[in-house]
């Protein structure tokens, strides 16, 4: 048989014997990303855990939620300065 396809092709190496085997860079992709199951050419279950641009996603929504709860504290805060910049100021009575 000849192949003679311009695919891009990535190595796996199964964590439980070793083997080698290629793949499809879109399919490996794909598992990386759907974090289904594939199995090597022996027969042992794998999966993909969190991808690195899964674990960053999940922190940017992380610094996006924090982001935006500072900013409400900050808009109720500056609404209650302005607040008191308008009413007008009593004085405290001596003792
Ligand atoms: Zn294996």
């Amino acid at each position: 048989m000849i192949l003679n396809k311009n695919i891009e092709m990535d190595d796996i190496e199964c964590c439980n014997c070793g083997v080698i085997f290629l793949v499809s860079a879109r399919l490996r992709k794909n598992w990386l990303e759907t974090k289904n199951t594939f199995y090597c050419p022996n027969g042992h279950p794998q999966s993909y855990t969190k991808s690195t641009s899964d674990k960053l996603r999940e922190q940017l929504n992380e610094k996006e939620n924090s982001l935006r709860f500072k900013d409400n504290i900050i808009t109720n805060l500056e609404k209650r300065l302005e607040e008191a910049k308008e009413k007008p100021k009593t004085k405290k009575k001596k003792k």
